[in-house]
């Protein structure tokens, strides 16, 4: 059998003591901070007061502190977070032994709950942040459902009710983590619905429609601020969402530490950013200080490439721009990725801080094409048993290409990656690769263009 497997164990575990008691937030020790979010009608920095109409009052300093670098993670999360976590962090043995690297690869497995994903970790500390405001319930939207599923688990938990807008394609396709929201008590409309005056107003405009993430957002956003008692949660994206996912690499980083071992490779897959931003905070981390040095990498879809193809501009992070303005690589609001692309990872923008990280080079950032994700996915689930979710898939395609160079140059490279998720509500996408009739869209430098076309202008703010 493999290498080391005498002295490091498949899977490390952490004891309760060791596990997180604060989370960590990366901002605090950046020199030149992510730019504010602004208000899109006077484009002055949204204040606390502006923001807290939409979101919980606590949720809302912690988006806001830039400062802080670490923040107590109240006892009742860490209780629910006993339940699930630690998540393993799994040393890839049989993955090495096929592909014959010298590398060592390990990843952090987030897929050990019933949402299936990393989304849990914030879901709860939200939810819980509104049960203690003494909110009645939370407004959402959501895509394939992940967000959504990861929500309901966490309002049924504090007794807090839950509306979710699904995009009216999934809630029609996708039945089956709609029937898990509903279980966990969760009121669930297709979008765009007849319910909000937004919803009214693309219904008629574009009959039979059958939405977008961006107008369920906006949907969500309306009943949340025109409802007593209610405010709006997002699961991904925000600042305030990248530091409960520091839960990810503090776990992470404890678990290596237990057995002396430094990674030269991090890598994650990024939609909005928070697995990744999660992932990488305490690493970061050290590099932001100067004490250590890694190399990161951030792995997107070659059909919504905002890191590698996008500019680093302010931009509405919803279709229906009724949100905030966030200064992020975008690949305009109105970008819509190919009908085609299967697996998620198809927000538009990325997380404030993972911009700003990559702007300034401590994260490198690649896209791969569709099928050659679902290739690795199908050699991953082979050989490690898991079957992963196809935006996980990313990073284990990049994980593979890391690991095949060290079997060409021989150096036996430390390499750890995030695999968010299961793949089980994926299916159909799987079918698509299994039949062989999965396809490649790489979008034309003019599709960039269009959808940069979008980004409000105004002084420096300039395409
Ligand atoms: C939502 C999701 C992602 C992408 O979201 P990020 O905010 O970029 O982390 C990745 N993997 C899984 C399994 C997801 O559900």
């Amino acid at each position: 059998m493999a290498k080391d497997v005498t002295t490091i164990p498949y899977k490390i575990y952490l004891t309760e003591d060791e596990m997180p008691k604060n989370w960590y937030n990366v901002r605090a020790d950046m020199t030149k901070k992510p730019a504010p979010l602004l208000n899109p009608g006077t484009l002055q920095p949204m204040t606390a007061e502006e923001l807290e109409g939409v979101f919980c009052k606590e949720l809302v300093e912690q988006e806001l502190d830039d400062t802080t670098p670490f923040i107590e993670i109240p006892q009742e999360i860490r209780d629910f977070y006993r339940m699930y976590r630690p998540s393993p962090l799994v040393r890839a043995y049989c993955l090495e032994e096929k592909l014959d690297t010298p590398a060592k690869i390990y990843y952090k497995f987030e897929g050990n709950n019933t949402s299936g994903s990393h989304k849990l970790n914030s879901a709860i500390a939200q939810a819980y942040y509104a049960k203690k405001q003494g909110l009645k319930g939370v407004t959402t939207e959501t895509g394939a459902g992940q967000w959504g599923t990861a929500l309901s688990m966490a309002c049924a938990y504090f007794g807090l009710d839950l509306k979710v807008f699904m995009v009216k394609v999934s809630y029609e396709q996708k039945p089956f983590r709609r029937e898990v929201m509903r279980t966990y008590g969760a009121s669930v409309t297709p979008s765009p619905s007849l319910e909000t005056n937004i919803g009214r107003a693309i219904n008629e405009k574009f009959p039979g429609t059958t939405g977008s993430l961006g107008c369920a957002i906006s949907e969500a956003v309306e009943v949340a601020t025109s409802t007593e008692g209610y405010r709006y949660v997002l699961g991904s994206v925000l600042a305030q969402v990248l530091l409960h996912q520091s839960v990810i690499g503090l776990e992470t980083k404890a678990a290596l530490d237990k057995y002396g071992i430094t990674p030269d490779i991090i890598i994650g897959c990024a939609g909005g950013g928070s697995n990744l931003g999660g992932l990488i905070a305490p690493f970061a981390g050290e590099m932001l200080r100067g004490e250590k040095d890694y190399k990161i990498i951030a792995v997107e879809p070659a059909s919504c490439p905002s890191l590698t193809r996008g500019k680093y501009v302010y931009d509405f992070c919803d279709t229906g721009m009724v949100c905030p303005l966030a200064k992020m690589y975008t690949l305009g609001s109105g970008f819509i990725p190919s009908a085609n692309h299967a697996g998620g990872l198809r927000f538009h923008g990325m997380s404030s801080i993972v911009s700003e990280l990559y702007d300034q080079g401590y994260i490198d950032a690649v896209s791969y094409e569709q099928t050659e994700v679902f290739e690795a996915a199908e050699m991953f689930a082979r050989c490690e048993g898991i079957l992963p979710a196809p935006e996980s898939s990313h990073a284990i395609k990049c994980a593979l290409d890391e690991a095949l160079k060290c079997k060409e140059t021989g150096e036996e490279k430390t390499i750890v990656f995030g695999l968010t998720g299961t793949g089980y509500f994926d299916l159909k996408a799987y079918e698509q690769f299994n039949d062989g009739k999965m396809t490649d869209y790489i979008p034309t430098d003019e599709e960039i263009a269009a959808g940069l076309a979008g980004v409000p202008q105004f002084p420096g703010n300039e395409i």
